[in-house]
């Protein structure tokens, strides 16, 4: 009898565990997918993580799709990534043939309130004009977050596609976009003024991803990998580094974290030059912002051609 009513008592006491466990368990669901009611903004790689915290500031919160320290240009979302996009609110990505695999991901999320934002729409675009990169990778340069004028577009598009998704926060977003866009353009008239006073305009890079930058200020760049940083220069190609090196007194070679810095040594070596970083912003690099990282890269190309 008594041990009838001990497990009587157990059982009850385990339905109400039960009943209570499964009430929390789904409390805390809801707030993760609300998170804080933040609002959840999926982006593909650092630079758009950048432009989405200035604008968003501590009204979002950001999943970074291609992991920090993997090379963009050669990400391909594992089965597990490719759901991530599922709960998230918006997706911010640069656009320009910059993410290949966009299209399936949005596909595959099942997502019907989830706001696309392709940051670089609005930008007048560079057209690759080699042809093994045309038919790798389509028809456009993407890198046009490193150019100040270009990220200017690019920000207000993110403002916009953050206004749509949260209006009641549009005013907030609108307007921390319009400070960062001062902030680049300020960038944008400091360097326009020195680099116009400038006698040499050529610099020799990782990859070729300044092409909006070099637009923007009247420059030249070279790189010891093609567009897209896929593969070694072939001796042929580094013998024609070294002539270009050698006739437009280059005197820096910038080099990237994540492509073949020891290319960018062995050219720097052969011609008597010394090697310093540049940032695409690719990657995270210890904290550095957007700003501060363009700020470096834009003063290291300036001294590079005094
Ligand atoms: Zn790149």
């Amino acid at each position: 009898m008594e041990v009838t009513l001990v497990k009587k008592c157990f059982i009850f006491l385990l339905s109400l565990c039960l009943i209570a466990g499964l009430a929390g368990c789904g409390g805390t669901s809801e707030k993760a997918a609300n998170t804080d009611g933040k609002l959840k903004v999926a982006v593909s790689f650092d630079a758009m993580r950048e432009f989405v915290q200035a604008v968003g500031g501590d009204k979002v919160s950001i999943i970074e799709i291609i992991p920090d320290g993997t090379e963009p240009h050669e990400f391909q979302p594992t089965a597990k990534r490719m759901k991530l996009l599922h709960d998230a609110n918006v997706f911010v990505m640069q656009g320009l043939g910059m993410e290949p695999w966009a299209e399936a991901m949005i596909k595959a999320a099942d997502n019907p309130k989830l706001v696309v934002v392709e940051a670089g729409t609005g930008v007048s675009a560079i057209t690759n004009t080699d042809e093994d990169e045309i038919k790798e990778h389509g028809q456009y340069d993407p890198h046009a977050w490193l150019s100040p004028s270009c990220a200017q577009i690019e920000v207000q598009n993110i403002a916009d596609g953050l206004a749509k998704a949260d209006p009641k926060n549009a005013g907030y977003y609108q307007a921390n976009a319009k400070a960062y866009k001062e902030q680049l353009q300020a960038l944008q008239n400091e360097y326009t003024q020195k680099f116009s006073a400038l006698p040499h305009k050529d610099f020799v890079t990782g990859h070729a991803a300044f092409a909006y930058l070099c637009r923007d200020f009247g420059l030249e760049q070279k790189s010891v990998e093609s567009v897209f940083a896929a593969g070694e220069p072939t001796t042929n190609q580094m013998k024609e580094l070294v002539d270009y090196c050698r006739d437009n007194h280059v005197k820096t070679i910038f080099s990237e974290e994540l492509v073949s810095p020891k290319t960018s040594e062995t050219l720097a070596r052969e011609v008597g030059a010394k090697v310093q970083p540049i940032h695409t912003m690719e990657s995270s690099e210890g904290g550095a912002t957007y700003l501060d990282r363009m700020k470096e890269n834009l003063q290291r190309i300036y001294e590079s051609l005094q």
